[in-house]
């Protein structure tokens, strides 16, 4: 029976008779995958660490039986500091809940899997606002996904817009919108310059570049934009200061 070898990173476990988990996992050349993690819950298991929420490493998984078993794993991070600090954990998982809303079986998410990789990394070992990492990580899954915002023009009919009348983003058409389509929009949201100012230059420089201020990035409007393309509302109870 094939057996895989692939980078992965655990979206999610739940448990599966006495000792075992089933474990979401987001490979960068499988996409989403569901695999078996027999025995992880025993004591001493060397596959306990590869079965914990985050746990980034190598896989080597088999197929057989209809289903994916974890045979083994090298366990390169853990992201360890995320399980003591509750407000960055909190943010951490709803990144996962995005990507395991986004991801595909049987999809290639190389650039999904290092942009997680990294914001995860950002979240547990920098002192960078949470919010404005997860916000910059909505942003740049945007762009990877096909749907960057349009953020200089207006999204219904194509004007440049001048940065002094800047007010308003439109949803569900991914973009600012003018003055004179402003009208009637109902999935219009306020936006502000300076939130879109932090948005341009994030996208064009990475969060780790810029100097804009952190509270400038417009993390619940990032949330329901991405939230609104995929399709799935997720809960996040006080994620989002406004
Ligand atoms: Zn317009």
């Amino acid at each position: 029976m094939p057996s895989f070898i692939t980078q992965g990173i655990v979206l999610r476990h739940a448990d599966y008779r006495e000792h075992d988990r089933m474990l979401t996992l987001l490979s960068p050349t499988m996409g989403r995958v569901e695999a078996l993690c027999r025995g992880c819950k025993r004591p001493q298991s060397p596959l306990l660490s590869a079965s914990e929420w985050f746990a980034l490493g190598e896989y080597v998984l088999f197929a057989g039986k209809g289903r994916m078993t974890v045979s083994s794993c090298h366990v390169t991070e853990t992201f360890y500091p995320l399980r003591t600090d509750y407000d960055r954990l909190k943010y951490a998982t709803y990144l996962l809940s995005i990507t395991e809303a986004a991801a595909q079986p049987g999809e290639k998410a190389v650039e999904l899997f290092t942009l997680l990789a990294r914001s995860l990394s950002r979240l547990a070992y920098t002192g960078k606002d949470p919010q404005a990492v997860s916000a910059a990580f909505l942003l740049h899954f945007s762009n990877i996904s096909g749907y960057r915002p349009r953020l200089s023009h207006c999204v219904r009919c194509g004007k440049a817009i001048p940065d002094e009348q800047i007010r308003l983003m439109d949803i569900e058409n991914g973009g600012l919108l003018c003055s004179s389509c402003s009208e009637g929009i109902s999935a219009a949201q306020p936006v502000t310059l300076p939130q879109v100012q932090w948005m341009r230059d994030v996208l064009q420089n990475g969060i780790d570049k810029t100097t804009l201020p952190e509270s400038n990035a417009p993390g619940a409007l990032l949330a329901d934009y991405v939230e609104t393309r995929i399709e799935k509302k997720i809960r996040h109870q006080g994620l989002w200061k406004t």
